[in-house]
């Protein structure tokens, strides 16, 4: 079957899923599309794909399923093309897919070679930011129990994977629902005492408000998990922050950053901003720009914001759509210039890499290289940092 995945790494992390459940029952001349609804973007391209598929072989079978299906399916379902929709709830369950199921199957999926893992710890979110719909198609938060995690991520490593990054909907409200004191934090220390032969652990979207002194003693003192953190931060203006009913302030970021930094220096942060939150002002967005400075952010991923039904966002003011692509494109001029500083840093340095394609991979810090030694896909490389351009660190493999 083919699966075709927008949005998050937790899509992505299902879609592997799928896949397998797919090949095991032999569900093959069907396309899947796992489908997100984080913004109206994400509709209109959707809606583009299956028409396109569609013009390409009217007698193709889509099935749908993730948040933009959850959303609207009926109207998704009157698409020509569109002949079934799995709801998230039954998204990760086997049997939802025997229907579509031919009987043939070999049981092999046919997958590149493994880099990095996506292993899903919980699902849903309790949270009310006021411009998501996320919480409105996936539900309350659930978290996975700690054992059948580790036996996913054992399963994870013996397919091969290199290093695998921990996800979900909103991973560090993890163990909130569980009478036992149990966090992200404990999860953490659990996988890696479970799974010792573990040693490259990523996180995923982190939210500020839930890096406690517990996690950042986590992400400081074990050397296996990854240097990288992502913090979904959203606005660097106080009021913005508080009309999107974020529990957190651009004070506890930048605190919780410096305090990392401090036991851990090499940490490089990434942040999701959503430019153009309805009442921003240009000197709420002034806050947001000197945040990626304050707080120590490299990596952004900056989107403008977009209206989605039945948030309570979608009724507040809304800010000029020019004003919006214009902050839009300050924000990655700064933020492009913020990490050729980065990397200016790391010329003259030798450093660990992750091969992601022949020529190209990540440090263990999440920055991107481009290698003039061909690389093994997979494979864990030292580094010399030569020099850099504006997309990536240059250099090459050091010969042992
Ligand atoms: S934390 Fe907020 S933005 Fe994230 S899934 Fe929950 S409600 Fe949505």
């Amino acid at each position: 079957m083919e699966i075709i995945t927008f949005g998050c790494r937790l899509n992505a992390c299902e879609s592997g899923i799928i896949q397998e459940f797919a090949a095991q029952l032999g569900v093959d001349d069907y396309t899947l599309i796992n489908t997100c609804a984080v913004t109206a973007e994400a509709e209109r391209k959707l809606r583009q794909t299956i028409r396109k598929l569609y013009k390409e072989n009217n007698e193709i079978k889509i099935i749908l399923t993730g948040c933009a299906s959850e959303l609207h399916p009926q109207e998704y379902l009157q698409m020509d093309g569109v002949v079934g929709v799995v709801s998230n709830k039954f998204k990760l369950s086997k049997q939802e897919y025997e229907k579509y199921a031919t009987g043939k199957s070999n049981g092999e999926v046919a997958t590149p070679t493994k880099v990095r893992g996506f292993l899903q710890v919980q699902n849903g979110c309790d949270k009310r930011c006021t411009y998501c719909v996320v919480r409105l198609t996936r539900g309350p938060n659930v978290s996975f129990d700690k054992d059948d995690i580790v036996s996913r991520a054992r399963e994870l490593l013996h397919k091969g994977y290199k290093e695998i990054f921990l996800t979900g909907v909103n991973v560090s409200s993890y163990g909130r629902d569980k009478s036992t004191c149990e966090d992200l934090s404990t999860l953490i220390r659990y996988i890696l005492q479970e799974v010792p032969e573990l040693t490259r652990l990523g996180l995923s979207s982190l939210d500020p408000a839930d890096i406690n002194d517990e996690l950042i003693d986590v992400i400081t003192s074990e050397e296996h998990v990854l240097p990288h953190i992502h913090e979904s931060i959203q606005s660097g203006d106080n009021m913005i922050l508080k009309r999107m009913m974020r529990s957190h302030t651009r004070e506890q970021v930048i605190e919780t950053n410096h305090k990392i930094l401090e036991k851990r220096p090499n940490v490089i942060f990434g942040a999701d901003i959503i430019v153009g939150f309805p009442t921003e002002t240009d000197e709420m967005f002034e806050n947001t720009m000197k945040l990626l400075e304050e707080g120590n952010i490299t990596l952004l991923h900056a989107f403008p914001f977009s209206k989605r039904p039945n948030t309570p966002a979608a009724r507040m003011p809304s800010v000029n759509k020019k004003t919006v692509q214009a902050r839009v494109h300050e924000i990655h001029d700064l933020s492009k210039n913020i990490l050729k500083s980065k990397f200016a840093e790391y010329v003259g340095k030798q450093v660990r890499i992750i091969a992601e394609e022949e020529y190209d991979g990540k440090t263990d810090t999440f920055l991107p290289v481009i290698s003039s030694t061909k690389l093994t896909v997979g494979k864990i490389y030292d580094f010399y940092c030569d020099s850099y351009d504006e997309n990536a660190i240059l250099g090459k493999v050091i010969e042992r």
